[in-house]
């Protein structure tokens, strides 16, 4: 163990150096594993002196723990086999590092106790509910349209209908058959979901983490950003935080019920940071797997002030080892990396490249944020998982598009600035930039396969709350017809689709931007007003509809990008675009032209008869198209989507 101790700036130069990770990068399975009358204890902490295990009988308190010392093996390896099949017991370690010595749970810990302070063995078999063996994603679908939803919020309406003891929890995700205020007439959670047509439904982060107290108050809201044991579910979701298998089954539970409902699901990952520098990570190997700047001080490229060094060959095979374990043990079907921008692009491939080999190309989405909060202190030569860097990562690693969130509504910083829907202009180059996805030379995607067109997301203003920020003294009906004009853009790009919960039915959060730790009552879907708003979510309805039966919107190919034919401006506000349709759809062409001024517009229609698909009160013209030739009316804030036979 030479040169393992020392400075913080000192650590950096070993924990970077080539010679660390060839003498210490260690493929074995790490974590606890029982079986039959044994139970093998694997922990890699390669700079520590002495490792001990403590067994107790509970995941809090009770009487002194058993301990048993592990002994040192190859490449920082230490492990410990007990002659029991532990099944249930808790445990934590000791880790002497430096002379000085830390408790620590283990971070590969897959199940864990009362706000993930000490770990579990489990046998995981035993946490399957009934016809897991057979739980199967529904059928890849061809176009990802993806729906952004935090446990908590789904179900904390008491209108929801669903059972009180059920509501905020995993469970909500299970209960089918609730109505408004149980109505019986107005769907509501699982079978509201069933009727949108979205494909993906995103759940914002259900690991372990640590911002609410699983044993507190149930109204405690945190939105999750800040992970403690990133194997192991959210307790505080779970209907007993103390039995460290309930919150394992009841996650399955969620995961097969959306499954069954026809819907696939994405897991929010957050593997940029740790909820405290001080993590189970640190504690283990101090500051192996915290970034550091020249000084050895922390890299807060987070905003957090503990971001992990993914590059480090065992950080980096934490994490994909991490995301391979959702995804077999879960069933997860997507991954949506928080603040992927900070994560190295080479991980980024490697986690792509794993799932497609283990489940077949593109069955698992991988999509994230392609920014950080700052940049990052990171080893000299990292080539991140950035916007910049974006053509360069694997086709099937997507970002999420703030150009087009920002051409649309207007940018996030400033609450009165405008975009195409609320007075801002509608540029029709720009307009043929966000409806091909911004992908092509010289712009940041290689293909739509690689963008995420998004309007709301759990961050910022919802799309309603930017609408009136943007547009006060407006009347509701103004803007909701802002908001469908909005929509119509949004469905008219190339890529996948995102909407945060609710945005279908204007869920506004009173205009506060940042809700992460705001009340439950704040962030709740509104199941009154999902309904009192029904139209606008029938408008959404018709979009995802229709939009299915539009190849020439749904091709995600490098070659996408030459189906757009032309790009025309009317007015300064109102502009259209010709699209080549070929494919599966009775529509060869398509022509696309929003107004998002304030007077009507005659437009000038390309060549031939145009069915309308879409107009400005109505996506489901489709259904029964009425026909247009040489011209076309749009009101202020309208859309129409044609389409030629
Ligand atoms: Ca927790």
């Amino acid at each position: 163990m030479k040169n393992m101790s020392g400075t913080q700036a000192s650590l950096k130069k070993t924990f970077d150096s080539r010679a660390f990770r060839e003498e210490y990068h260690c493929d074995e399975p790490l974590g606890a594993f029982r079986e039959e009358g044994r139970t093998v204890f694997r922990l890699w902490a390669p700079t520590a002196s002495e490792v001990v295990l403590r067994l107790f009988a509970r995941g809090d308190g009770g009487g002194p723990p058993e301990q048993f010392p592990l002994s040192r093996g190859e490449r920082g390896l230490w492990s410990r086999e007990i002659p029991r099949d532990l099944d249930g017991v808790y445990y934590d370690y000791l880790v002497m590092v430096d002379g000085e010595t830390r408790p620590t749970a283990d971070p590969c810990a897959r199940a864990c106790g009362l706000n993930g302070e000490r770990s579990m063995v489990i046998d995981l078999g035993s946490t399957d509910p009934e016809g897991w063996g057979e739980d199967k994603a529904p059928p890849l679908p061809p176009e990802a349209v993806i729906y952004e939803l935090h446990v908590k919020d789904f179900s904390w309406d008491p209108a929801s209908g669903v059972r009180p003891e059920w509501r905020g929890r995993f469970k909500a995700l299970t209960q089918a058959g609730t109505t408004l205020n149980g109505d019986g007439v107005h769907p509501t959670g699982l079978d509201y979901l069933k009727t949108l047509g979205i494909t993906h439904v995103q759940l914002m982060p259900v690991f372990d983490y640590g911002s609410v107290d699983e044993g507190g108050d149930p109204g405690e809201y945190n939105w999750g950003y800040d992970p403690v044991n990133y194997n192991v579910p959210e307790g505080s979701y779970a209907t007993d935080p103390r039995d460290g298998a309930v919150r394992v089954w009841e996650l399955k539970e969620a995961v097969q019920a959306l499954h069954r409902a026809g819907l696939r699901v994405i897991m929010d990952v957050v593997y940029n940071h740790t909820y405290r520098l001080d993590s189970w990570l640190w504690r283990t190997v101090p500051w192996y797997y915290a970034r550091q700047r020249g000084d050895g001080s922390p890299s807060d490229g987070s905003g957090c002030g503990c971001d992990l060094a993914s590059e480090r060959s065992m950080c980096g095979k934490y994490i994909l080892d991490s995301v391979l374990y959702w995804a077999e043990e879960y069933h997860m079907d997507g991954f949506r990396f928080d603040l992927m921008g900070l994560l190295d692009a080479p991980l980024m491939d490697r986690i792509r490249r794993a799932l497609d080999k283990r489940y077949g190309p593109g069955e698992k989405i991988v999509l994230g944020e392609p920014w950080g909060a700052e940049p990052p202190a990171v080893r000299p030569g990292t080539r991140l998982a950035n916007k910049g860097n974006l053509r360069r990562l694997d086709a099937g690693v997507a970002a999420f598009c703030d150009d087009t969130r920002d051409a649309v509504k207007g940018s996030l910083f400033q609450a009165e600035d405008a975009g195409f829907v609320n007075g801002g202009g509608l540029d029709a180059e720009k307009l043929a930039r966000c409806v091909t996805g911004w992908a092509g030379e010289g712009l940041p995607a290689k293909a739509p396969s690689q963008t995420v067109n998004y309007l709301s997301c759990h961050d910022d203003w919802t799309l309603w709350d930017k609408l009136s920020a943007v547009s006060p003294g407006r009347s509701e009906a103004e803007l909701l017809r802002q908001n469908r004009l909005a929509a119509a853009i949004l469905f008219s790009c190339q890529g996948s689709l995102f909407f945060l919960a609710g945005e279908e039915f204007a869920r506004t959060k009173n205009g506060v931007k940042n809700t992460y730790n705001a009340s439950p009552e704040l962030n709740r879907l509104d199941w009154g007003r999902a309904w009192a708003n029904e139209g606008l979510a029938d408008y959404y309805r018709g979009l995802i509809a229709l939009r299915k039966q539009l190849p020439g919107l749904c091709d995600k190919s490098p070659g996408a990008g030459a189906r757009l034919l032309a790009a025309d401006q009317f007015t300064a506000g109102c502009a259209g675009i010709l699209l080549d349709n070929a494919g599966d759809s009775p529509w060869r062409r398509l022509c696309l032209i929003f107004n998002g001024g304030e007077d009507t517009v005659d437009a000038e229609l390309p060549d031939g008869l145009w069915d309308v698909l879409a107009d400005g009160d109505s996506s489901f013209r489709w259904q029964a198209p009425y026909q247009l030739q040489h011209s076309a009316m749009l009101g202020p804030a309208s859309a129409l989507i044609l389409g030629q036979r």
